[in-house]
């Protein structure tokens, strides 16, 4: 069988979540066939989403701008599934106290940009992830605080925060699980 799996290619790490995503297809003997999404066209036509970090006022304005929004909306609602992280999970959420983020709505929490940040702009640590067994290196950048938590469930937290959370079919989290070789939050995500 081959997925297809469309990555948010306005900016952030296109390569490195396709690679991700291929490393955990393969371990349920899928292949996955990569569709970068700069255009309307493109949602419809996969089976999985990822969106990744960057610049979420930049993400937002493009995804609506080009029409892309409404079909994640529809992937969504059609019980598809989504990675969204780090800005992607900012652009995904209900509500990110910013005017200029336009946000889909698809994950029930509300966030802070940057506000890890304030403390420290990005650090490493090892979290334990509700379906994985071992801990998990997760890699922060400017990440978003997730400051409330709606109808979605919390998988990780650090520092008695939530950093992941799975919101139906959309896991969101405020660190790059795409920095690392480990597949297993994209695992988590698509395919279980
Ligand atoms: N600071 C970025 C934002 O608020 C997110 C950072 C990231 O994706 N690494 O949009």
């Amino acid at each position: 069988m081959t997925v297809t799996a469309g990555v948010v290619a306005v900016q952030g790490d296109v390569s490195e979540h396709a690679a991700a995503i291929e490393r955990a297809a393969r371990s349920h003997g899928e292949d996955a066939e990569i569709r970068e999404i700069r255009e309307s066209g493109i949602v419809p036509e996969c089976d999985l989403l990822c969106m990744p970090g960057g610049e979420s006022t930049t993400i937002s304005r493009l995804l609506h701008r080009e029409g892309i929004a409404p079909e994640i909306g529809e992937h969504v609602a059609a019980g598809k599934p989504v990675l969204a992280t780090c800005a992607g999970l900012i652009v995904a959420s209900t509500d990110a106290h910013d005017d200029r983020v336009e946000t889909l709505n698809l994950v029930d929490v509300t966030v802070e940009r940057n506000a890890f940040g304030r403390q420290k702009d990005s650090f490493e640590a090892p979290l334990s992830v509700t379906g994985l067994d071992e801990p998990f290196h997760a890699v922060f950048i400017r990440a978003p605080l997730i400051e409330a938590v709606g109808d979605a469930e919390v998988l990780a937290e650090w520092d008695g925060r939530p950093v992941a959370v799975r919101d139906g079919p959309v896991v969101g989290t405020s660190f790059h699980p795409e920095l690392t070789d480990d597949a297993r939050i994209h695992d988590l995500a698509f395919f279980d």
